[in-house]
């Protein structure tokens, strides 16, 4: 049969990820002659062989690439035969643009799992084991392209054995940047609390003991103990000064972890994945502390993505606290001289290593909602690779403040940051611009325009107007619709139920149940909720009785309220008239149609949560105590039409549900029943703008709809009328996900500005 040839090009994740040595291996058993290299815009091969071996080899070659790896695009030219004799890796081509995408950190996998366990091998007990299949990636990157002098791991020379691994391309270690053994690579100590170093204690040991100690894992510290040991676990939180938010676990293993979870194979698959997120999965409520997760029936759990936290499980250690190394609202510890600062007053002992993490990045969180998985932080195991969106002019968006992340996008490719947290806490605000300008080195992206929401207290929006660059400002429910058709890969106009917190809308009021109907371009309020005041502002946010009183003022008046003032546990009558009071005279009470207020006042009115401790408390354990063998309907309200906009009103939900609380009917129940009417205030409300909609699809998005429960209801609800809903996955309904949408707007209005024509 004569020879024929093949050129290969391909882009995405294939560098680091032993995407080499799987080609040679392919090429090896379909006898193909020629060779592979890495060059900066991804991988290229020359193959050489008969027609049919090609076939196979190329078909092979697309359909299982090495777990990490990510093929974003291909091309295949025939190429002119030059009879070599045998199939080579050959030496990095350094030359042009750089395509080639930095990997995200990879859970340990089963193979270094069985050395790290394996009693005679040279890795036995090693925590820093890994190999072109898993390890440490986007954590110890320090520049590119990805080598080892330009990771954390340049300070450790590999060992002869190591070294050969290395450039074996036979070998799993083939070029794994990270490539350790316990001859040459980074090596764990203990400190006491005091920053002592100690010998002759083991961590599983320390824990099973009782004690906390800080570890420093893979993209910061955890401060680790015993779940199942109730003072340890008390002690913690009091030490982390926070009193309310639950505690993610650590189980050792997918067993461990159905004694005190219930796991759909969904939920199992990701656990196990190579990313390794923490799950929010329903609690079993038996042998577990309280303090853990207080006022919610789930638990976040993960299980050991590193040869460390596999390690820790020893001395009879089943499940472990593993939450992340701060004090209250700080950010996660990732610097050793800060973890022995910040840290000491907490942590017992410290379990340490000598290999430096660069990058901090916290663990992702992610939910099973209605069968599909949803995203709610995104950050280790998926950062940064990007998402795909329509090609577009460069821009810089600069995301929320609550849940900061940013946007970088180049090309048809969107950067999101990991999560950063609060930007309103400096420590957070300054690593986030050190990200931004990191990141826009390793990916090589000069941005034409910044993007930014509308709230002038946003210190993301502060930093994005003095880069200097076009600005462009995006209204947020407009950012969170355009981000939620971005994440479901679409960018034609429909429907966006946005329900949310806090917006700044384009009225100056605060807008967050919102109905939009829009694109990537433009976009038009067809209804929202009613406006209520919010009285003190932001203080109405954290004691949320102030919006049950708002809302009965609003609705039934200040006869009604004082009254009612029985209902509002915790609320003196003297208080109730100075709310009052602001309300009537409007002193410091921002308009607001937010969803999550509503939730807010229902939870504080049944006295679930008076006290929000932390973002969206109020609301979570209102959807936590809610009845499950509910479905009755909901409460009944009312549309009303105003000048072409359609709102929401609750007065008549109100009057019932006051009359429920005071009959005595169960929280469970009313509050199951309240979120069933949400639900079908939404499908309602679609059903009534029905005949304005280019289509049947409707966006769900904003931090509300990270509400099983809600959403759960209102995709059922919305399904029954010949909608479709679409929900976020890849990137967070909250405000993490904002800097996609708002990206995808500047990036179609920066393209309009610059006069090179819309996108298609
Ligand atoms: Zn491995
Ligand atoms: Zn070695
Ligand atoms: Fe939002």
């Amino acid at each position: 049969m004569p020879m024929e040839a093949r050129r290969i090009e391909i882009k995405g994740v294939v560098q680091g990820v032993g995407f080499r040595p799987f080609v040679y291996r392919l090429a090896k058993k379909n006898k193909i002659k020629g060779w592979v290299l890495n060059n900066a815009r991804g991988v290229s091969i020359h193959a050489e062989g008969e027609s049919d071996a090609l076939r196979m080899f190329i078909e092979e070659l697309m359909a299982r690439p090495p777990g990490q790896a990510s093929i974003m695009e291909q091309r295949i030219e025939r190429g002119d035969v030059k009879g070599f004799g045998d199939f080579r890796i050959v030496e990095s081509e350094d030359d042009g643009e750089r395509e080639v995408l930095i990997p995200p950190d990879a859970a340990m996998c089963p193979k270094c799992r069985r050395e790290v366990l394996e009693e005679g091998n040279r890795r036995f007990g090693y925590a820093f084991t890994n190999c072109t299949g898993c390890g440490p990636r986007f954590t110890i990157i320090k520049g590119v392209p990805y080598d080892r002098p330009k990771t954390t791991m340049a300070n450790f020379p590999m060992c002869p054995e190591c070294d050969r691994e290395y450039h074996d391309p036979l070998n799993r270690r083939f070029h794994a940047q990270p490539n350790a053994c316990p001859e040459c690579g980074p090596q764990l100590k203990i400190h006491d609390g005091c920053g002592r170093a100690v010998s002759g204690v083991s961590a599983p040991e320390l824990l099973a003991g009782g004690n906390i100690l800080a570890v420093k894992s893979l993209g910061g510290y955890h401060l680790v103990c015993d779940a199942l040991n109730p003072v340890a676990v008390k002690r913690l939180r009091s030490g982390k000064k926070r009193e309310a938010k639950p505690f993610a676990v650590m189980a050792k293993d997918i067993k461990t972890a159905r004694k005190y979870c219930r796991i759909s194979p969904e939920e199992e698959k990701i656990l196990k994945s190579a990313q390794a997120p923490i799950v929010i999965l329903p609690r079993i409520q038996e042998n577990l502390p309280l303090d853990l997760a207080p006022g919610v029936k789930t638990l976040g759990v993960m299980l050991p993505y590193t040869p460390l936290h596999l390690l820790l499980f020893k001395e009879g250690m089943e499940l472990l606290v593993m939450t992340s190394g701060n004090i209250s609202s700080n950010p996660l510890v990732y610097r050793d001289e800060d973890a022995f600062s910040e840290l000491r007053d907490i942590a017992d002992y410290f379990l340490v290593h000598n290999r430096e993490i660069y990058n901090r990045c916290d663990d992702s969180v992610v939910r099973v909602i209605n069968n599909k998985a949803q995203i709610f932080r995104r950050a280790r195991g998926y950062v940064p690779l990007p998402v795909e969106i329509p090609r577009q002019p460069s821009v810089l968006a600069c995301g929320g403040d609550l849940k900061g992340t940013f946007c970088l996008t180049k090309g048809g490719r969107a950067f999101l940051s990991q999560h950063m947290g609060d930007l309103d806490n400096c420590k957070n605000f300054n690593e986030y611009v050190q990200t931004a300008q990191r990141m826009k080195e390793y990916l090589d992206i000069h941005p034409e325009a910044v993007v930014v929401d509308l709230h002038p207290g946003y210190s993301s929006r502060r930093w994005g107007l003095e880069q200097g660059m076009p600005v462009i400002q995006v209204q947020h429910h407009h950012a969170h619709l355009a981000s939620c058709l971005a994440d479901n890969g679409l960018c034609e106009k429909a429907l966006g139920v946005i329900c949310d917190g806090t917006g700044m809308g384009t009225d100056g009021h605060i807008w967050g149940m919102e109905f939009l109907l829009g694109d990537f371009a433009a976009f038009e309020r067809l209804a929202h909720l009613e406006y209520v005041p919010m009285p003190g502002g932001e203080r109405a946010v954290s004691e949320p009785l102030r919006m049950a009183a708002s809302y009965l003022h609003k609705h039934f008046g200040k006869d009604y309220l004082l009254k009612a003032s029985h209902l509002f546990f915790g609320l003196s009558r003297k208080e109730l008239e100075v709310i009052i009071g602001q309300i009537e005279a409007g002193i410091n009470t921002p308009l607001t149609s937010s969803c999550g207020r509503l939730f807010d006042a229902v939870s504080a009115l049944l006295g679930v949560c008076t006290r929000v401790l932390y973002e969206g408390q109020a609301a979570i354990e209102l959807e936590e105590i809610a009845d499950a063998d509910f479905n009755g309907a909901g409460y009944p309200f009312d549309l009303e039409a105003s000048g072409g906009v359609l709102i929401i009103s609750t007065k008549k939900m109100w009057r019932e549900c006051i009359a429920d609380i005071s009959k005595g009917i169960p929280a469970g129940q009313i509050s199951a029943r309240f979120h069933r009417t949400v639900a079908e205030m939404i499908a309602a409300t679609c059903r009534a703008l029905k005949d304005r909609l280019p289509s049947k699809k409707v966006a769900l998005s904003g931090g509300a709809m990270q509400n099983k429960l809600l959403v759960e209801n209102v995709a059922g609800l919305l399904e029954m009328e010949s909608f479709t809903p679409l929900v976020h996955s890849r990137v967070p309904a909250n405000d993490g996900g904002l800097s996609l949408g708002q990206a995808v707007i500047g990036g179609r209005l920066a393209n309009v500005r610059s006069g090179s024509g819309q996108n298609s």
